[in-house]
């Protein structure tokens, strides 16, 4: 009587499928970053008014699943206020629930051209 060994897929399939399943990963990361981030502020991502822990607003540009100047935490990253001029979490704000002033006020501070 012979004993059949478990067959295993090749090392090449298994490390295309662990990047399969990573790449899925990601992609449902920065899915749900998006659908965040779109109800949150109306819009998907781009230029973005947003909120820092003190309570100061700015436009900054947010592109979901790409951070160069901030650390992404989902719906909030960690990033330098040029209000404040701190380095604090900011989330976005839906500019139609701010009025007109506090929509202006954040329009005039843009924080750099990078996300
Ligand atoms: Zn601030």
């Amino acid at each position: 009587m012979t004993r059949e060994r478990p067959t295993s897929a090749p090392a090449a399939c298994r490390r295309q499928m662990a990047r399969r399943r990573g790449l899925a990963v990601v992609v449902a990361a920065v899915a749900a970053e998006t659908a965040v981030v779109w109800r949150r502020a109306g819009r998907p991502g781009g230029w973005l008014v947003v909120r820092c822990r003190d309570g100061h607003r700015f436009t900054t540009l947010w592109i979901p699943g790409v951070s160069v100047k901030s650390v992404r935490l989902g719906l909030w990253r960690l990033q330098r206020c040029p209000v404040g001029r701190h380095v604090t979490l900011v989330t976005p704000e839906r500019p139609a629930a701010l009025d007109d002033e506090q929509r202006s006020a954040a329009l005039a501070i843009r924080d750099v051209r990078l996300p």
